[in-house]
């Protein structure tokens, strides 16, 4: 089995954005203090709208400048030493202005399906240069802000003209329709990778692009009380290394979850990582199956979780292939 650590590198999207040094700086670093025994490499989706927004605003302010440069020379490092750069797109930076020392985050346009067709385009070409400034043209692959990229027809064009060919967005059964996000892929192929062309649910052998979904499980309720536990009595050990504020859970998707068995992706942030073995057994036990993809944040990472997942890559770094979406897919240009 492939086994791809994937990490959605951002800030925090409500008020209190997170500096970039406890929010991604620091904890990338831990992340990769955490693989270096295999030599693991890891899958870095990068907001790369913060960078536009730095680079704006970064002559203005001398503390963005800083910034900056911070987070230009982790990633260019990443890059330099085998891990993947890739592109994630949170349109609404495009609406967050900078002054009096914060972000002001105003997530009306969440998802990018609230901008014009013109605008998407304008957002993926501009994204994508931020990337690939540092990096070079070595960025190919995508995954959409929260999960947000249905109808596909809106993205489609602007990612084929920018050679984005690979989406690792879909997880098995994601479904949610709240004031943000718009999400449903109940209806997807049960494969690990498939083409597809106008939409990324159904397959077409001859599609310009691939899906790679991200894995997935299903959890009962219990997880997440033991999670809100574990949480109360060993702070320490389950404290966020972020210092923002994410976008809290609406009550409706807080009811389902508490109440029905759900869908939930593999993923190393926090405690999530005590399914995250049981999830890739699973995936083993179908032999079909290529592909297991881990998501997760630098922000969300705690003493537990870095700790669990050193051992996850120690227990199956022989048995499995744990790589990247650029050596995975030969992907040299
Ligand atoms: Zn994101």
């Amino acid at each position: 089995m492939n086994i791809y650590i994937t990490l959605d590198y951002e800030l925090f999207f409500a008020q209190h954005s997170g500096s970039v040094e406890k929010s991604i700086i620091e904890p990338t670093e831990k992340l990769l203090e955490a693989v270096e025994k295999t030599t693991t490499k890891l899958c870095f989706f990068v907001d790369a709208g913060y960078l536009v927004r730095l680079e704006k605003y970064k002559e203005q302010f001398p503390e963005l400048q800083k910034d900056y440069k911070l987070i230009t020379s982790q990633i260019k490092m990443l890059h330099d030493t085998g891990h993947d750069i890739q592109l994630h797109i949170h349109p609404h930076w495009e609406d967050t202005p900078y002054h009096d020392n914060r972000w002001h985050m105003d997530t009306s346009r969440y998802r990018i399906h609230k901008f014009s067709k013109e605008e998407t385009e304008d957002i993926v070409a501009k994204y994508k240069k931020a990337l690939t400034d540092i990096v070079g043209d070595t960025v190919f692959a995508y995954r959409a802000g929260g999960w947000c990229i249905q109808p596909f027809s809106h993205l489609k064009d602007a990612l084929q003209k920018h050679n984005i060919w690979l989406d690792s967005t879909l997880y098995h059964d994601g479904y949610k329709d709240n004031s943000t996000h718009y999400l449903d892929f109940r209806n997807m192929p049960n494969k690990t990778e498939w083409k597809f062309s106008d939409d990324p649910l159904v397959e077409d052998e001859n599609g310009f692009f691939t899906e790679v979904p991200i894995s997935s499980t299903r959890v009962s309720p219990l997880f997440y009380i033991k999670y809100a536990l574990v949480r109360k009595f060993d702070k320490i050990g389950h404290q966020i290394m972020g210092d923002g504020k994410g976008v809290g859970r609406e009550g409706k998707d807080n009811r389902e979850m508490l109440t029905k068995i759900t869908p939930a992706v593999a993923s190393i942030d926090g405690y999530r990582l005590s399914y995250l073995q049981r999830a890739l057994d699973a995936y083993v036990k179908k032999s079909d199956n290529k592909h297991f993809v881990v998501m997760g944040h630098p922000k969300a990472a705690t003493m537990y979780s870095l700790e669990k997942l050193r051992e996850f890559v120690l227990d199956n770094h022989t048995k499995h292939n744990f790589t990247t979406y650029t050596k995975a897919f030969n992907a040299s240009s």
